[in-house]
C-alpha cells in the first residue's frame, strides 16, 4: 500500500465503521482531517514505583503480574465490577473496573505489564480505579520498556460518548505509522527564523511525544501553520475578489446636494472614513470593507454618502438590515435624510418579505426596473425572484446577525457590487484579522458632539432585594419628566425563551425563571404609579405590522415604557428615550448590554441604564453584567466579552458558522503571532500569488477552505 498523504481519504487507513463514527462525530473526512484533532491534554503515567511505597494521590506506574481476575454483580446498581489484583513480588494492589468485561480478555492471571493511574484508597486498601495498561510478553521486555514509557505522556483526546479518546488515539496511530511525506506548510526560512519544526515532525511530537517537553514546541509550529494557512487563505481571497472588475462611480451633484443639506459638520472620523469609502468607489474593483463604529457614531449617514455616489452614475444600492422593523426605520430615516427632493429622485424603496403580495411586486418591480436607486430590506432581498437594474453597492448593516455566505449570496445579484458592512459591534482587532480578515476595516471611534452621554448602574436583588422597587421608582420619575423608558426582558413569556434572543446561559443561574415580558407588563401596568403611564410590549412573535406600529409610536412619543425583548437592540432610534432598564442582565452577553444602553442617551437627553441582575457577587454572570456598568467603551467590552466568554462563542457568532472553528490558535493569547503570519503571507504571495513554490501551504490552504465549504453546507 503507498503511504498515506493528508489528503488521502480516512478509509485508507481505517475500517469503515470506525472511519463513519469519526466522520459523524467530528466530520473529518481525511488523514489531515484526523490528524489536525490534537489532543487535549496529556495523562502522565508517573514514576515507576514499587507497589510496597505507593502514597494516596499520586500520579504513578507499576511494573506487576496479574494474580488475580473476578467479576462481580454491583449490589446498588446496575452493572459489573471488574477487580484484577496485581504482585509486583513485594506488595498486592487492586486495580477496579466498572462495566469492562470485556478486558477479561486480555487482563489474565499470570499476564505482565506496566499499569499507570492515581493511587487511590478502598476499604484500607489502595488500589487503581480505570487505570492506563500495557501488557507485555514478559518480565524483561516490561522491565525494558517499562522506563522509557513511563515517562511517555498519553493524549487524550476530545472524545464524544460514541468515540472514545482510545478510538481516535488508535486511529491516530495507524494514521502516523503510515503517513508518507508531508509538503510542509511553512516555508524553510520562516521555520529556520522561528526554530520551529518539520511538519511531519510536530504531528508526531504533538500525538505521540515520547516525553511532556516535546509537546509546547509541536504546538508552537502548528499553530503557526494554522495561523499562516488562515491569512494566506484570506490575502488570497481577497485578492480573488480585488481581480474582479467594478464600475468606477464617482461622486457628483447628488452627494453635494446632500451635504449641503446636513445641518452638521461630519465627525473627523466620519470624514476620513467617508474619504476611504469615496476613493473605494471610483477604483475599478469592488470595495469589501468593514466600518465600525458604536450606535449613534453616524455609520448610516456614512453609507447614505456612498448609496448617492453610486447613485450618480445610475448605479443601484441595497441596505440589508437584520430585521424588518429596522428595515422599515431605516427607509424612514433615509427619506427624512435625503429631504424630498433627493427622494423624488432617487425613490428609496422597501422590500422586505412580509409586505402585502401586491406591495411587494410593485416595489420589485421598481428595483428591477432600475426606478429606484436606493432599496432597503431584509433576507428577502436575496430571493431569487429579486432582481436589479444596476446593483452597484451593498451595505449589509449590524453584520453580527449577517453571515459571509449571504453576504456573497447578495454580491452574486450584481456584477461585482462594492460591498460595505457596518457593524456596531465592535470587533477586536485580532478577531477582525481572523474572521474578517478579507475586508478593509475603518473604524467611526467618536461620537458626534451634544450627546449628553449615559450612566449606568447595577441592581444587584441578590444584596439589596429593595432596588427592583427603587428601579421602577427612577422610571416613573422618567417618564414625569417628559422622557421615554425601555424595559427589556430575556424571554417572551416566563420560561419561554425567545429563539435565537437571549444568549445560551452558561452559568447554574440558568435554572431561574427569568422576567418575561408578558409578566412584567402585567406587573406594571397594576403598579399605582404607572396609572398614567402608556406602556406598550413588543417582541419577534408579533406580527410585523404590529411590531411597526408599536415602533412608530414609540418614535412618536406617543409611548412611555417599551417592554420588549431584544428585538430592540439593533438601530432603533429614539432621541427622546433616556433610561434603559434590563432585567436578568446576567442573561445577555457583554457586547449585547453594550447594544441595549447604545439605545438610549442618543439625543441631547441623558441617558440612564439599569442593569438589574440576582447573580451573585462575585459569579461570573455578575462580572459581565458588572463590567458593562464599568464603562463606555465598546472596544474595551469587546475584549473583556472575548475572554469571559471565550473566543469560541465570540468568533461562532462572528462568522454564522461558515469558518470551521480555530484549533490550536487563540485569537487573544496569539494575537502577535497572527499578526505575523499575516505579514510573512503577504510577503509570500507578493512573490508568488499562486504560491507555486509552497505546494505544502497551497494544498494546506485548499484543505481548509474545503473543511469551511462542508461546514457551510452542513449548517445550511
Ligand atoms: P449609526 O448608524 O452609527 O447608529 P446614524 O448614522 O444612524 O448612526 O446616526 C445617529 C444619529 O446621529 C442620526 O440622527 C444622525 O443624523 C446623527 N448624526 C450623524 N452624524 C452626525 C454628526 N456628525 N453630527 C451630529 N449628528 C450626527
Ligand atoms: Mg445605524
Amino acid at each position: 500500500m503507498p503511504p498515506l498523504r493528508l489528503d488521502s481519504p480516512l478509509g485508507d487507513v481505517l475500517d469503515d465503521k470506525v472511519a463513519k463514527a469519526l466522520t459523524k462525530a467530528f466530520g473529518m473526512a481525511r488523514v489531515g482531517d484526523l490528524l489536525a484533532h490534537y489532543p487535549r491534554r496529556y495523562a502522565l503515567r508517573g514514576e515507576l514505583t514499587p507497589i510496597a511505597s505507593l502514597t494516596v494521590g499520586e500520579q504513578v506506574s507499576i511494573v506487576a503480574e496479574i494474580v488475580s481476575v473476578a467479576e462481580r454483580r454491583m449490589h446498588n446498581r446496575r452493572g459489573s465490577l471488574l477487580e484484577v489484583v496485581i504482585s509486583d513480588g513485594e506488595g498486592q494492589l487492586s486495580l477496579t473496573f466498572f462495566n469492562q468485561s470485556w478486558r477479561m480478555g486480555e487482563l489474565r492471571r499470570g499476564r505482565r505489564g506496566m499499569f499507570s493511574g492515581k493511587v487511590g484508597e478502598f476499604r484500607g486498601g489502595k488500589q487503581f480505579a480505570h487505570p492506563d495498561y500495557q501488557l507485555f510478553d514478559d518480565l524483561e521486555t516490561a522491565a525494558q520498556t517499562a522506563q522509557a514509557l513511563a515517562s511517555r505522556p498519553i493524549p487524550v483526546y476530545p472524545a464524544t460518548a460514541a468515540v472514545a479518546t482510545w478510538t481516535i488515539a488508535k486511529a491516530v496511530e495507524g494514521a502516523l505509522d503510515g503517513l508518507g511525506e508531508v509538503d510542509d506548510p511553512l516555508p524553510d526560512d520562516l521555520r529556520r527564523r522561528h526554530a520551529l519544526l518539520p511538519a511531519r515532525t510536530a504531528l508526531e511530537h504533538i500525538h505521540r511525544p515520547s516525553v511532556i517537553d516535546d509537546v509546547a514546541p509541536a504546538q508552537q509550529t502548528l499553530r503557526m501553520q494554522e495561523a499562516l494557512v488562515l491569512q494566506a487563505g484570506l490575502l488570497q481571497q481577497r485578492a480573488a475578489v480585488a481581480a474582479l472588475h467594478a464600475r468606477p462611480r464617482p461622486a457628483g451633484e447628488l452627494r453635494e446636494s446632500f451635504d449641503a443639506r446636513l445641518t452638521f459638520a461630519l465627525t473627523d472620523d466620519q470624514a476620513s472614513v467617508g474619504e476611504q469609502i469615496a476613493a473605494d468607489l471610483v477604483a475599478e474593483r469592488p470595495m469589501n470593507r468593514l466600518v465600525q463604529g458604536e450606535v449613534g457614531s453616524g455609520k448610516t449617514l456614512i453609507a447614505l454618502r456612498a448609496m448617492l455616489q453610486v447613485a450618480e452614475s445610475g448605479g443601484q444600492a441595497a441596505l440589508i438590515a437584520p430585521t424588518e422593523v429596522l428595515a422599515a426605520q431605516h427607509l424612514r430615516s433615509i427619506a427624512a435624510m435625503l429631504g424630498p427632493d433627493l427622494s423624488a429622485k432617487l425613490i428609496p424603496t422597501l422590500l422586505t418579505g412580509q409586505m402585502p403580495a401586491a406591495d411587494r411586486r410593485r416595489a420589485a418591480l421598481r428595483v428591477a426596473s432600475g426606478q429606484s436607486l436606493i432599496v432597503v430590506g431584509t433576507h428577502a432581498l436575496l430571493s431569487a425572484t429579486t432582481t436589479f437594474a444596476d446593483l452597484a453597492l451593498v451595505v449589509v448593516d449590524e453584520q453580527h446577525r449577517f453571515g459571509v455566505e449571504q453576504r456573497d449570496a447578495l454580491r452574486a445579484k450584481g456584477t461585482a457590487p462594492h460591498v460595505l458592512v457596518l457593524t456596531a459591534t465592535p470587533i477586536p482587532r485580532t478577531v477582525a484579522m481572523t474572521v474578517f480578515g478579507d475586508l478593509d476595516v475603518s473604524t467611526i471611534r467618536t461620537l458626534p458632539p451634544g450627546r449628553a452621554g449615559i450612566e449606568s448602574f447595577v441592581a444587584p436583588l441578590a444584596e439589596k432585594p429593595s432596588w427592583f422597587g427603587r428601579v421602577w421608582d427612577r422610571a416613573a420619575e422618567e417618564v414625569a419628566a417628559g422622557r421615554q423608558v425601555f424595559v427589556v426582558c430575556a424571554a417572551i413569556d416566563v420560561d419561554v425563551d425567545e429563539p435565537g434572543d437571549a444568549p445560551s446561559a452558561t452559568d447554574a443561574a440558568a435554572s431561574r425563571p427569568t422576567w418575561g415580558v408578558a409578566q412584567v407588563a402585567t406587573l406594571l401596568s397594576q403598579l399605582p404609579r404607572f396609572a398614567q403611564v402608556r406602556i406598550e410590549i413588543l417582541h419577534g412573535r408579533m406580527p410585523s405590522d404590529e411590531k411597526d406600529a408599536v415602533m412608530r409610536r414609540v418614535a412618536a412619543g406617543e409611548v412611555d415604557l417599551l417592554i420588549a425583548t431584544t428585538v430592540i437592540e439593533v438601530g432603533v432610534d429614539v432621541p427622546n428615550a433616556s433610561t434603559m432598564i434590563v432585567l436578568d442582565a446576567d442573561r445577555f452577553g457583554v457586547s449585547q448590554l453594550h447594544q441595549l444602553r447604545g439605545r438610549v442617551g442618543r439625543g441631547s437627553v441623558p441617558g440612564l441604564c439599569l442593569l438589574v441582575t440576582e447573580a451573585a457577587v462575585g459569579s461570573p454572570a455578575r462580572e459581565r453584567v458588572e463590567a458593562v456598568a464599568a464603562t463606555l467603551d465598546g472596544f474595551v467590552l469587546a475584549e473583556v466579552d472575548l475572554e469571559l466568554r471565550g473566543e469560541g462563542d465570540v468568533l461562532g457568532a462572528a462568522q454564522s458558522g461558515a469558518r470551521s472553528s480555530l484549533r490550536l490558535l487563540r485569537v487573544v493569547a496569539d494575537a502577535d503571532l497572527i499578526a505575523e503570519a499575516r505579514d510573512e503571507a503577504s510577503v509570500l504571495l507578493a512573490d508568488d500569488p499562486q504560491l507555486t513554490a509552497h505546494p505544502g501551504l497551497r494544498d494546506a490552504i485548499e484543505r481548509r477552505l474545503d473543511d469551511d465549504t462542508r461546514a457551510a453546507l452542513g449548517k445550511n
